[in-house]
């Protein structure tokens, strides 16, 4: 066997009922020793999660002659093993792992008798040494004949398997390797084309979703990033969706991504009607937006990538300032194509705009962490969020978003229409995105700035580099639209869009958010120099009184909004198991929901002013 022979992977889903895959890694034409690496993250996805806590067996042999020799294993870390007393004369080396695989979430891998689902960084072995070697999947079929109708969803590309079979795969390298979920069992497909390449959609679990629905939103939602990059550099495309009662999540790949969500989700199937054309409701909207973000993913961070992502491996964090750009351009585009595509007018998409303004406006961390920090501290921040959280940093996604909107509408307002953060984005695609060359962390104000001429300096160091308040209504209001902030008229108040602004009377509040899904009135949150905090009052304590009276999660806010502002309320409350009081003196709720309105010639908006909201909001895809 040549020494550039491709890798073998084989995965079994053996055992479904321990939740167990079995998975051989063949390795031709060794040296004298191997060390073989499970990554501790997966791409997209910013934490340690050390997928190598899952291995609960792994075993080496090599075949000498018509025997089989066991290879001694040494675990040099928690997720390296090296193999030694290779004989390079003899044959190749196999080594076996069981793979222990109970999690139903995008990043690692999950397996029943319902289905097998997994990442290849939960299962696959790096070969130090031959990152780059050519990979072979043998993607076995479980040994129960009650399985024998599962079939396999996988962008990986097919090499002898049946389209949607078990069978042989491959992949250019281990890189390549990882990049494609798999899903076996019996879910349902939906298959479309967008610019004559073949996309499906494969739905696992229980639902009953409109099929013709979905095929007609997501063609139209790809074609329109296709338009906007004006490129689509895959020839295949996969949404792998595993549907649950609960649950809400995504993780994009080059060719694929997977997708949690909600049965409530999807469209439903209607009798008479509904259908194409009908508006899609919240719930709906939430998942297309989803559906929209995991595909604008495949040029924006799959493509074209932070240097320090094309750099560095997956042992251990990679740090970039940029997930602001990654996430929150990526976070603009997903609800911008809805209502480009036409999924959403542009009500609708002032409504998701107007909620995620509220979600930045309403926690004081904006005010202690900006989107580079948050971007850089991703690892042990945004990804490990405790009660203290709201006070103490920003989303990349939302603010990032929200950075993303403010620049795309200066350019045009600077430039007179000439340029916009569309000209970025197929800029970046061009220069970074074909090429794969890494985009150094200051280089996407750089090209900002290049394309459209502008000093840039002093918006991005506001926005990016410091904590002050984004000016998004100057902004706003020269494409037509008026925006507030009002106070929330209860604790779901998100904000929105309104035909007119009507006076909101401010409630009495004292800065705390109650534990969810429970029916104590345990606080969860409370947020800094408010009064619930001045009084004492901590995460964690559970209200059982106002004033005397018995509170719960369900009457809390109604027996706070009694309360007169001005005026101290008593607060009883358990702290552990210790009864404490507390005098709170309620004040006014800040004004930190969101409220947009689109103007019109009789509210105030001038023709070219609707012009340029209707060039901003106008389809790509011609
Ligand atoms: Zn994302």
């Amino acid at each position: 066997m040549s020494d550039s022979a491709p890798l073998t992977y084989r995965v079994s889903p053996s055992r479904p009922e321990a939740h167990l895959f079995a998975v051989e890694l063949v390795v031709p034409a060794p040296e004298a020793s191997l060390t073989l690496t499970l990554p501790a993250w997966i791409r997209g996805s910013y934490m340690i999660r050390d997928f190598a806590r899952n291995i609960v067996s792994l075993a080496a042999s090599q075949a000498a002659g018509d025997e089989s020799q066991t290879l001694a294993v040494t675990k040099l870390d928690k997720q390296t093993w090296r193999l030694d007393g290779i004989d390079p004369q003899n044959g190749p080396v196999r080594v076996r792992t069981e793979v222990y695989a109970w999690e139903l979430t995008v990043r690692a891998a999950h397996l029943d008798r319902t289905h097998g689902y997994f990442n290849g960084t939960s299962l696959f072995l790096r070969v130090a040494g031959r990152e780059d070697r050519s990979c072979v999947v043998e993607l076995l079929p479980p040994p129960d004949d009650e399985l024998a109708d599962w079939r396999v969803a996988t962008s990986l590309r097919r090499d002898g398997a049946e389209p949607w079979g078990f069978g042989r795969y491959r992949a250019d390298d281990y890189e390549d390797l990882i990049d494609h979920p798999v899903e076996m069992g019996r879910f349902e497909l939906i298959e479309y084309d967008v610019e004559g390449r073949p996309h499906a959609m494969a739905i696992s679990g229980r639902q009953q979703a409109d099929r013709e629905r979905l095929r007609t939103d997501l063609g139209a939602i790809c074609t329109e990033h296709a338009a906007l990059f004006g490129e689509l550099p895959v020839d295949r495309y996969l949404f792998l969706t595993t549907v649950v009662g609960k649950g809400y999540g995504g993780l994009e790949h080059r060719f694929s991504s997977s997708l949690l969500c909600s049965r409530k989700d999807l469209p439903a199937r209607r009798a008479g009607g509904g259908g194409e054309g009908a508006p899609a409701d919240k719930d709906y909207r939430r998942f297309l937006g989803l559906c929209s973000h995991e595909y604008f993913h495949l040029w924006n961070v799959k493509r074209i990538r932070p240097r320090a992502f094309a750099e560095q491996g997956l042992e251990r964090e990679v740090h970039t300032r940029l997930l602001w750009a990654f996430e929150g351009i990526t976070s603009y585009y997903d609800d911008l194509a809805l209502v480009r595509s036409g999924r959403v007018d542009a009500k609708g998409y002032l409504e998701l705009l107007a909620e995620t303004m509220t979600r930045v406006q309403r926690n004081p961390g904006r005010l202690r962490q900006s989107v580079v920090e948050s971007s850089f501290d991703a690892w042990t921040k945004f990804y490990k969020q405790d009660e203290n959280a709201p006070n103490a940093i920003v989303s990349y996604y939302a603010k990032g978003a929200l950075v993303a909107l403010a620049l795309d509408l200066m350019l045009r307002r600077d430039t007179h229409g000439r340029c916009s953060l569309d000209d970025v984005m197929r800029v970046l695609w061009q220069r970074h995105g074909r090429t794969g060359i890494g985009v150094e962390e200051r280089g996407i104000e750089t090209i900002a700035a290049e394309v459209s001429g502008l000093d840039l300096r002093d918006f991005f160091a506001r926005a990016l580099d410091s904590t002050e308040e984004l000016d998004l209504a100057q902004p706003l209001a020269n494409v037509g639209i008026a925006m507030r902030q009002r106070p929330a008229t209860g604790p779901s108040d998100v904000g929105g869009v309104a035909d007119a602004f009507e006076a909101v009377a401010a409630r009495p509040d004292i800065g705390v958010r109650l534990q969810p899904d429970m029916s104590e009135a345990q606080l969860a949150v409370v947020l800094d120099a408010r009064p619930a905090q001045r009084a004492g009052l901590a995460p964690g304590d559970q209200i059982i009184a106002i004033d005397g009276i018995k509170a719960d999660a369900a009457g809390f806010d109604q027996l706070l909004g009694q309360a007169p502002t001005g005026e101290s309320i008593r607060v009883h409350a358990f702290r552990r198991d210790e009864l404490m009081t507390f005098e709170v003196t309620p004040e006014p709720a800040p004004a930190d929901v969101c409220e947009l309105r689109l103007l019109d010639q009789d509210s105030g908006a001038d023709e070219a002013m609707l012009e340029r909201r209707r060039d901003w909001l106008a389809s790509r895809a011609a």
